[in-house]
């Protein structure tokens, strides 16, 4: 099979490229291996292929905002989301407050006031944040195909740190877009950015999405093809927070990344993509799995766009 060899060279190619820093600001994640470069693909049909340090676990964080929002849609119905949470660009960075002018909602849930409102509002209005955690935990290990779990360490770490997320939380409060209290929220919202996945794990959950809502490795149908499509769409808007306009005229694949080094993608009927290597540009996305991407759209002509 020709796909695992082309990944191993995509790999090999970007090895060498070590600039980037890992993420500081959670002191865990600090002292990562900044070596790790792996990469998965899974195809709508449930095959999936593998490269570099793909055993290795890592904590989703931001990549989980995209399968949140999926959660709460399917929780509270797709209105209720969008009267609380937008759907527009922001053009920021990903800890901006970007509020919209007038209804004080979170400008997209890509954003960490977006996700964390997402958070607050899971399972339902007399919800616990017990029972939201274990909402998303149960959600992305039926959508990764196994049973994942958290991260104390980093949990721990990035909560002992986390005062801009808690003062974005008191915002929202503030603005009745959260009814619960902020420090439970984002200790929650913490939690599910804590979850531990492989590059595998990533790459089913967006072939989940790929597949209009159908887990393809399990057959389970975890969610309507609207969802789906929903969340898809707020990938391409907002996944690449303000590289977002660069990434999709470039690039051309719905992606999310995350402050740990990891970085999903998602190509409707297609393909889910996982890559993985902690050192991040100054848009806080993955130095190395960017360029894995870029080679990936440009070899395999998998830009959105890219004409048949
Ligand atoms: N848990 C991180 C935060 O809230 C997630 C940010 C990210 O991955 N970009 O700051």
């Amino acid at each position: 099979n020709p796909i695992p060899d082309y990944l191993h060279e995509v790999l090999d190619a970007l090895r060498d490229d070590t600039s980037g820093e890992r993420a500081s600001y959670i002191p865990e994640l600090a002292d990562a291996d900044p070596d790790k470069f792996a990469l998965a693909v899974t195809t709508a049909m449930g095959s999936t292929y593998t490269a570099g340090d793909a055993q290795d676990e890592f904590t989703i964080q931001s990549i989980s905002k995209p399968f949140a929002y999926a959660a709460v849609i399917m929780d509270r119905g797709l209105s209720h989301v969008l009267e609380h949470i937008g759907v527009e660009p922001s053009g920021e960075a990903f800890n901006e407050l970007s509020l919209e002018d007038g209804t004080n909602r979170p400008k997209n849930p890509m954003i960490n006031a977006g996700a964390i409102a997402v958070h607050g509002l899971l399972v339902g209005e007399e919800a616990t944040g017990a029972q939201r955690v274990d909402r998303v935990l149960e959600l992305f290990s039926r959508l990764a195909g196994r049973q994942l779990s958290i991260d104390e360490e980093v949990f721990a770490s990035e909560l002992g740190t986390a005062d801009h997320n808690l003062s974005m939380a008191h915002m929202l409060r503030k603005h009745k877009i959260i009814a619960d209290d902020p420090h439970e929220v984002v200790s929650g919202y913490t939690r599910q950015c804590s979850i531990l996945v492989t590059v595998a794990d990533l790459s089913a959950m967006a072939a989940t999405l790929a597949n209009g809502g159908v887990q393809p490795c399990t057959g389970e149908r975890i969610m309507d093809s609207a969802i789906a499509q929903q969340v898809m769409s707020v990938m391409a808007v907002a996944g690449m927070y303000d590289g977002a306009g660069d990434w999709l005229t470039r690039v051309g694949i719905p992606a999310k990344s995350g402050v740990a080094g990891g970085l999903v993608g998602v190509l409707p009927d297609q393909v889910g993509i996982g890559a993985f290597s902690p050192r991040l540009d100054s848009h806080g996305n993955s130095q190395r799995s960017r360029l894995a991407f870029e080679r990936l759209s440009t070899d395999m002509g998998m830009h959105l766009f890219a004409p048949s």
